[in-house]
Order: structure tokens, then sequence, then C-alpha cells
């Protein structure tokens, strides 16, 4: 297994789709990235498969699009790779129903490194073990191919039984459009490590409870939940806008010297990096991979309640009150634009 971390990143000139044009891929599973994989690699000519239930609710829509469906082991015998686009959690026992159609010199790829770095799935020795994830939902990346742009995306190669996994590789992130936007080679370690500390400790984790704590802190001292719920997380869209566009700084030049020396004074002090670190080192060390698996297994009986409990909040209530305010206005304001781009052309 490869190892190391690395920053080697491929653009289009790197990548050679031809590499594939004469192979199949089955993609496993039309959610959020397999319909994107499987529209994107279609129309860059390549032949697809896509691999769904017999009882699904995708497979119409799949049909729909002109793409050719059958079930994952007709798929996956068909194919010389086979995508993994199911959801993570469903994955493995997906893997035992199709293990006997990967042949040698098949490719088993991934668009997460979860399953694999965790030994959740063990793939026969003589098969290409890849993944190519695109770093972005997969509305994006269909959005972007077809638009003419790409979506950047992450190559790694986990065990490289043909000596072609690169550039077969390279080829399918050339084909969704990854290599448009660069593509970063990587390891399922790094990949794995990063993308759950990321979600847990700041993107998906760290920014809810962020919020919340925000919330509460000023509605427990009596302010109003709707002053509350504008300052804490309608505003927050728009800093980060500003951070995506331009870095911190195009952010700090943006907002107001006071706003500017009240943060940079105070904002570390709502960080606990103990705490980060603390997530980090059970990622590390797959505890909570196996807390996660232990919960599925015993059909999620923490995460429904922690999801109720969210549902449940105060800001969920607020917050739905208000935006439904906001959609009257924007229609409103879209009325008034009309009018007024009526009156210009009279
Ligand atoms: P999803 O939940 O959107 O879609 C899953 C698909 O699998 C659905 O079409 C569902 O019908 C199908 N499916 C479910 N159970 C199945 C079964 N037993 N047999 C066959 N098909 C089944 O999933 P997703 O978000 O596209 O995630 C797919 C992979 O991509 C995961 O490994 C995920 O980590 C990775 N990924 C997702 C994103 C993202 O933004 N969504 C980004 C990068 C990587
Ligand atoms: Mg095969």
């Amino acid at each position: 297994m490869t190892d190391e971390f690395t920053t080697e990143i491929y653009y289009d000139e790197d990548a050679d789709v031809s590499h594939i044009d004469d192979k199949t891929v089955a993609v496993l599973g039309y959610g959020s990235q397999g319909h994107a994989h499987a529209l994107n690699l279609h129309d860059s000519g390549v032949d697809v498969v896509v691999g769904l239930r017999e009882s699904s609710a995708s497979r119409a829509a799949a049909e729909d699009e002109g793409l050719e469906v059958a079930t994952p082991v007709e798929a996956a015998a068909r194919a010389d790779i086979v995508k993994m686009l199911v959801p993570d959690t469903v994955q493995p026992a997906v893997f035992e129903e199709i293990r006997d159609e990967l042949d040698a010199g098949d490719t088993l790829q991934f668009a997460h490194g979860f399953n694999i770095h965790y030994g959740q799935i063990e793939p026969p020795e003589d098969v290409d073990v890849t993944m190519v994830a695109p770093k972005s939902p997969g509305h994006l990346v269909r959005r972007n191919y077809e638009k003419g742009e790409g979506t950047p995306g992450l190559l790694a190669i986990c065990q490289d039984a043909t000596g072609d996994a690169k550039e077969e590789g390279l080829a399918y992130a050339k084909a969704i459009g990854c290599t448009r936007a660069g593509t970063i080679q990587t390891t399922f370690r790094e990949e794995t490590e990063t993308d759950l500390f990321g979600e847990q400790a700041v993107l998906c984790g760290g920014v809810t409870d962020l919020v919340k704590a925000g919330f509460e802190t000023l509605v427990d001292a009596g302010y109003s939940p709707e002053m509350a719920y504008f300052e804490c997380l309608n505003e927050l869209k728009l800093i980060v806008d500003l951070m995506y566009e331009g870095g911190h700084m195009e952010m700090w030049n943006s907002v107001s010297d006071t706003a500017e020396y009240g943060g940079l004074t105070r904002g570390e002090d709502v960080i606990n990096r103990e705490g980060m670190e603390q997530i980090l080192e059970e990622v590390q060390e797959g505890t909570f991979a196996r807390e996660w698996i232990a919960e599925n297994q015993a059909h999620r009986p923490s995460y429904k309640q922690l999801r109720e409990a969210e549902e449940n909040h105060q800001i969920e209530e607020v917050g739905a009150r208000l935006r439904e305010l906001f959609d009257w206005q924007a229609e409103e304001d879209a009325e008034e634009a009309e009018q007024e781009e009526v009156r210009a052309d009279d």
C-alpha cells in the first residue's frame, strides 16, 4: 500500500481517455455521485452500465437518460472497472455480492477510502484498487462537466496489480471532468482521515455546533431568537462566500475594522484545540470507524436520537419561519426587477 503524503496535481494534458474508452465501467449506485459519473463517462465516449437492484427507484431515472441498467452483479460481470457509488455503509454487502465477478486485471474503484482503509472490504490481490473522487457533490460534477468546466478531484492508488492503475485512474478522472480543474494525487489513508476529520471538526460538526452555541448564548441571555438566527446562521453564508472567493483577507477587508479587531482578538477563545486533536486521534486509531460500524449494525439507535434532537432544536423552527419570509421577499424582488426591466424596455 502506498502510504506517503504527496501533492502531485494532474491536468487534462496529463491524462488520456483512450486508456478506458475500450473498457466497460459498471457504476454501482445512481445517487449524488453515481448519476454524475455515469452520465459524464457516457458523454466522454466510455461504455457504461449502471448497477442497481431490481427494486431501485433510480432505475427509471438512469434509463430515461439513455443509460443501460442491470443488477450490480450483472453490471460487475460485464465490467473491467467497477465503481462503488452506493452509500459507504452499504458497500461491504454489495462487495460480497459482486466479488466473484472481479476478474484478474479488473479494477475496483472508490470515491471515498473508508471501507478499504478500515478493512471493511478486502479485494482480491489480482485486481487494481483505486480511488477517483471529485471534491464536490455530484450535481456540481455533472453541471460543471456540461458547462465545459471541471471539478477538482483526488486520485489514489491502493493496489496496482496491472501496472496501469495510474493511467487508468487519470483517464477516468479526465472522463468525468476532474482533470479540467486539477486532480490531486493522494492516498487512501490521507483522503479518509482528512475527510472524516474535516467533516467532524470543521465542516459539518464544528460549524453546526458553533452556530447552535452562538444562538443559544444569545437566546439564553434574553435576546430574540430571530435576531440570534440572523446573526449566527444567516450571515454565516455571506462571510463564508467572501472566504471562498478571496481567503480570510478578503473577508477581513470586507467587514468593518471593529469586526476585524473583535474577531482577531476573540475568535480563538471559542476553539478547543485539544478537542480537535482528540477527534483526529479517534479517526487515526479507527475508534470512530469502529463506533460507526457498530452503530450501523445496531440499526443506528444513537444516530436516530441525535437527528431527532437536531430536528427539534429551536433554531430549526425559527429558521423555517424566517426563510419563508425570505422566499416571499425574493419573489417580490424578482417581480419588481421584472417590472423595472419592462419599464427600461419602453
Ligand atoms: P447516495 O446516497 O447519493 O447514492 C447511493 C446510491 O446507491 C443510490 O442510487 C441508491 O439507490 C443506491 N443503493 C443503495 N443501496 C444499494 C444496494 N444495496 N445496491 C445497489 N445500489 C444501492 O451516495 P453518494 O453520496 O453518491 O455516495 C457514493 C460514494 O461517493 C460514497 O463512497 C461517498 O463517500 C462518495 N462521495 C460522495 C460525495 C458527495 O458529495 N455526495 C463526494 C465525494 C465522495
Ligand atoms: Mg469483470
